[in-house]
């Protein structure tokens, strides 16, 4: 059986990243999985979404990958963790899938985001994706957390016109608190963004009393700024969307009583990013 005719009773496409979606790539065998990830062949995916405004520029399709090796404390999508939750999708499919948008995403100056998840956990995958995109004149974004950049060739690189790369929070300590994960490698693939000359948008999360720390904050923003290939900041209020997958999942969800930022608190977050030399928003 086809990997693409598993499930379909279940659209590729979703209303958005936050429908539940899980064991979509169960029947799978193992070794498939691994050939599938190795070769870029077929990736696992989430689902589709079209129409975002807020994943890069212009009106944008976004392509949730499943599969993620962080877990940060305010995630929203953590169904998207494990890869086999997410559908089997041949390149093929995907590509044809990202065709029917071609025209829409020109004349809304819009284009192909990469998310998820972790996109670069499916390097392979992301790499074939974004070139049949760009193959088709569609402006092409990766959201990540910058972990596996080393996955990606200079070149490779060169062939992505965005990066939406994520700053946590700063300092090791913190960060692997907050996501599991140690903070090196963000860092090291933000500094050859840099060197290279690839554009990047920094995506910050307000979470308060958890990501809000004024010293954190400048540390990131001072950071970001002597890069010198950030195009602007998008500080992204923490919410509660998620929260019903980590209670459906039987996950631990630490942040049940926290409330969002209020707008003045994210407004002075972004004021600082600004004060440091940044276009934020
Ligand atoms: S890096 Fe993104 S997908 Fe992964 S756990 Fe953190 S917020 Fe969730």
């Amino acid at each position: 059986m086809s990997p693409d005719t598993l499930h379909t009773e279940m659209p590729l496409t979703a209303n958005s990243p936050f429908e539940l979606r899980t064991h979509l790539g169960d029947a799978v065998p193992e070794t498939d999985a691994r050939a599938a990830v190795a070769s870029g062949d077929l990736g696992f995916i989430h689902s589709f979404t079209t129409g975002s405004a807020v994943d890069g520029p212009g009106v944008r399709v976004v392509v949730w990958t499943a599969g993620c090796m962080w877990r940060c404390a305010y995630c929203h999508n953590p169904d998207t963790w494990t890869m086999r939750n997410g559908m089997p999708v041949t390149i093929g499919r995907a590509t044809e899938e990202l065709s029917k948008y071609r025209h829409g995403l020109k004349v809304m100056k819009g284009g192909l985001t990469l998310s998820g998840g972790e996109p670069l956990m499916q390097h392979r995958f992301a790499v074939k994706l974004l070139q049949a995109a760009r193959d088709m004149g569609i402006h092409t974004a990766i959201e990540t957390n910058g972990y596996y950049g080393s996955r990606l060739s200079d070149a490779e690189l060169g062939d992505i016109d965005l990066v939406l790369l994520g700053l946590k929070t700063w300092g090791d300590a913190r960060h692997k608190a907050l996501t599991g994960m140690e903070y090196g490698p963000t860092l090291d693939f933000a500094r050859r963004l840099a060197a290279l000359g690839r554009p990047v948008w920094v995506r910050f999360v307000l979470v308060p009393g958890l990501t809000d720390d004024p010293g954190d904050i400048s540390h990131i923003a001072s950071f970001a700024a002597g890069l010198g290939n950030v195009e602007r900041v998008d500080v992204l209020p923490f919410h509660q969307m998620g929260r019903y997958k980590w209670e459906r999942l039987g996950l631990d969800y630490g942040l049940a009583g926290t409330q969002p930022p209020s707008a003045d608190a994210t407004e002075h977050v972004c004021q600082v990013f600004r004060d440091a030399g940044l276009t934020a928003y």
